[in-house]
């Protein structure tokens, strides 16, 4: 290894680990300068930071998958292939089950990220027929989830609304088998509501600009995104998006996937019930006792919806404009107000779509299963929204940001025991590091009793007027003393005057920052209650994939008993995704967006700084060189300096050990700056290492 190390650059280390001094702002610009030289990743140990560069870089061809395919980590510049290679490596040769974990922003290239890493994995692992097909199917099924799943936003022109993880399995010899995916927390809003310049998702405009004719008039469906209420005229179509070519892609994802004509086509045309549950109108009229009443205007789209499904027109109208209420054995049928009447609507085309995509992914994971029962090993992926903190934060945010707090919590956990286990396993004395323990802001979400979702699970639950109110005030008064929570009401009580805090909001001081969120809609988004006529309309219907969506439909099941709450479901899933992540060996890739209008070669230091705070860099490069900032293995270490000491140049003909020892023994070094381990010399600070380098340049 000759020449200038890519590593050790003193204008833009390729390491953070190595910045000296280490700032906030050193570490941005360090950043910066890579950026302006193309150098989009940067290592913070084995921690890979990448930097969205909105161009195509030929960073991804055939022979940089060569170059960095059984690369030696440290010797070539940083790279995404790097991580992939080496997290593949220790899981086919030693055994060890890796995840790889990446977050950042909308917009900072998660799931580009994600892809590359699959696709180097799919290029170096061995290419026979039956695993190629494997590889087909696990690749392909990209294409047909970002269909349902991802969305133009003002950030991000193909935004995932929905968190990801997949492990990949593979066999003792390292080749593909198959896998299993887990979805997260789709933003079903966006089936009924998009703000302005954003679309719905990307599957209504592909299916209207895709479908032949004969396809659209199966599934009764006009081409003109204009005619649906849910979809906008406006964003119909984006620059530089083929919606028609990615609807023909999509269907031969499906293909490849091993989905048939018939299943694709329930799917289409429940979609499609989706998008004419948006033209339904409503208004209202008097009934004979005067009350008021709520009914369909216009029959046309009701009927064309229930021919789709096979259903009775008029269950689905009685369903859409009533609701039955059991008074002790008594049922009764009472109307409806247009709101309510819309809002039922609503609530309807978002949970049909929920629940499936749901199915969708359940359809994949089939097909992508692993049918023998033989040793595998595991390479998870894990692409999820980064903390978020917007001018107006809701309950999504929350149940975002608390994801992130848990995952910050087992990076800090993982990286620290991976430290401490890597000193032990070279026999070297280790001192613990302070760090900032986060538990205690996951506590205040999650503490099953005491918790804020645990909280608001209660508010919901109880009986009588429920409103955002009651729940705020008991936050208050429960939460008055906790040191990461805040409210008016609290700070009040605590005479701060930081008047920055609006009414019915709660503020929680996050690892990344304080973040104030609006409990307006906390209720209603974590009960997500369907009206039971709806679920059992749906469940009559004779249409065999919708009907299976609802099974809480069938009247013999109908059970009393309220279904989870969405906060519930979402902590529950979380804690098991953690579980999973902690049995296996991490791997991060943290992704920056470099400014607000996707362009190339733009970088906005303030922007970049921001993110710096949300990712947890600077505490991420602390605890990395909590112990030593640098260590490598005595041979390659003393062939680059063996040249600083005349007793070990031209050559060493002992082990590499001693020779390190030998070597450094001349240089005067600190004694503390040093530490022999069993197989890897440890140097603390980053100055020593530049030392040595400046050494050997000169
Ligand atoms: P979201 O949270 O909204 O899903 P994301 O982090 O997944 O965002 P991506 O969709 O991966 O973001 O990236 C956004 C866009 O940035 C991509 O569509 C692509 O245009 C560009 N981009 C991301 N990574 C790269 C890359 N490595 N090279 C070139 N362009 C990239
Ligand atoms: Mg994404």
């Amino acid at each position: 290894m000759e020449g200038s190390s890519p590593m050790l650059d003193a204008e833009a280390v390729a390491d953070l680990v190595l910045l000296d001094p280490l700032t906030e702002e050193s570490l941005v610009q360090t950043l910066q300068e890579r950026f302006r030289r193309h150098d989009i990743y940067t290592y913070i140990g084995n921690v890979v930071i990448s930097v969205n560069p909105y161009q195509a870089l030929p960073l991804y061809t055939p022979e940089k998958v060569e170059e960095y395919h059984n690369c030696s980590f440290f010797a070539v510049k940083p790279h995404i292939y790097a991580i992939a290679d080496d997290a593949y490596r220790s899981l086919r040769d030693r055994d060890s089950d890796q995840c790889i974990l990446i977050t950042g922003e909308s917009g900072a290239g998660k799931t580009e990220a994600s892809k590359l890493v699959m696709s180097y994995m799919a290029a170096v692992s061995s290419k026979g027929e039956e695993v190629n097909k494997v590889k087909e199917q696990l690749l392909q099924s990209n294409p047909v989830l970002e269909a349902f799943g991802n969305a133009k936003t003002v950030r991000n022109d193909n935004s995932s609304r929905f968190g990801k993880y997949m492990d990949i399995e593979f066999d003792f010899k390292g080749e593909p088998l198959g896998g299993v995916i887990s979805n997260y927390l789709l933003e079903k809003s966006r089936i009924v509501r998009h703000v302005k310049g954003e679309r719905n998702f990307h599957i209504f405009y592909q299916l209207l600009a895709g479908a032949s004719p004969q396809l659209l008039q199966q599934l009764k469906l006009r081409q003109d995104c204009g005619h649906y209420g849910y979809l906008d005229r406006e964003s119909s179509s984006l620059p530089g998006v083929d919606d028609a070519a990615n609807f023909h892609a999509m269907q031969d994802a499906m293909r490849v996937i091993g989905f048939s004509p018939d299943e694709v086509t329930e799917l289409l045309e429940v979609t499609a019930v989706v998008l004419k549950l948006g033209n339904i109108q409503l208004s209202s009229s008097f009934q004979a006792n005067g009350m008021e009443a709520c009914s369909i205007t216009e029959p046309q789209e009701l009927r064309e919806i229930c021919e789709l499904i096979r259903l009775d027109p008029s269950m689905l109208e009685q369903a859409l404009c009533t609701r039955t209420v059991k008074a002790r054995d008594e049922t009764v049928l009472t109307s409806l107000t247009v709101p309510q009447g819309y809002y039922g609507r609503d609530a309807l085309a978002k949970n049909i779509y929920s629940r499936l995509f749901d199915w969708l992914v359940n359809r994949i994971n089939t097909s992508i299963q692993v049918k023998s029962d033989e040793q595998r090993k595991v390479m998870g992926v894990l692409d999820i929204y980064g903390f978020e903190i917007f001018q107006d934060n809701g309950f999504e945010q929350f149940i975002i940001n608390y994801c992130n707090e848990k995952l910050q919590q087992i990076f800090i956990l993982m990286t620290l025991k991976e430290e401490q286990e890597e000193y032990v396993r070279e026999g070297i004395q280790w001192t613990p590091v302070e760090f900032f323990d986060n538990s205690i802001i996951c506590n205040l979400i999650e503490n099953s009793t005491s918790g804020i979702l645990a909280l608001l699970d209660e508010e919901c639950l109880r009986p009588g007027v429920v409103n955002e109110d009651t729940f705020l005030t008991k936050l208050n008064q429960l939460l008055a003393k906790h040191k990461h929570y805040e409210s008016k009401e609290t700070q009040n009580a605590r005479y701060i005057t930081d008047t920055s805090l609006p009414a019915r909001c709660f503020r929680i001081h996050h690892y990344a920052g304080k973040v104030t969120y609006n409990v307006t809609g906390f209720i209603e988004k974590n009960n997500d209650l369907l009206f039971r006529d709806l679920s059992q309309a749906m469940w009559a219907a004779q249409h065999a994939l919708l009907r299976s969506l609802f099974p809480e439909g069938d009247p013999q099941k109908a059970s009393l008993k309220l279904p989870p709450t969405a906060g519930f479901q979402f902590k529950s899933s979380v804690a098991m995704l953690m579980k999973n992540l902690y049995s296996k060996n991490p791997n991060y890739i943290r992704c920056i967006k470099p400014n607000d209008t996707k362009s190339a070669m733009v970088f906005t230091p303030e922007l970049v700084l921001a993110q710096v705070r949300y990712l947890g860099l600077m505490e991420n490069v602390r605890v990395r060189r909590a112990g030593y900032a640098f260590r490598q293995l005595y041979g390659p270490f003393l062939q680059r300096y063996k040249m600083l000491n005349r007793r070990t140049w031209p050559r060493w003909d002992g082990g590499d050990r001693e020779g390190t020892e030998v070597l450094l023994a001349g240089l005067a070094f600190p004694a503390e700056e040093l530490a022999f381990g069993h197989t890897k010399i440890f140097i603390r600070s980053p100055r020593t290492l530049f030392d040595l380098e400046r050494q050997r340049q000169e």
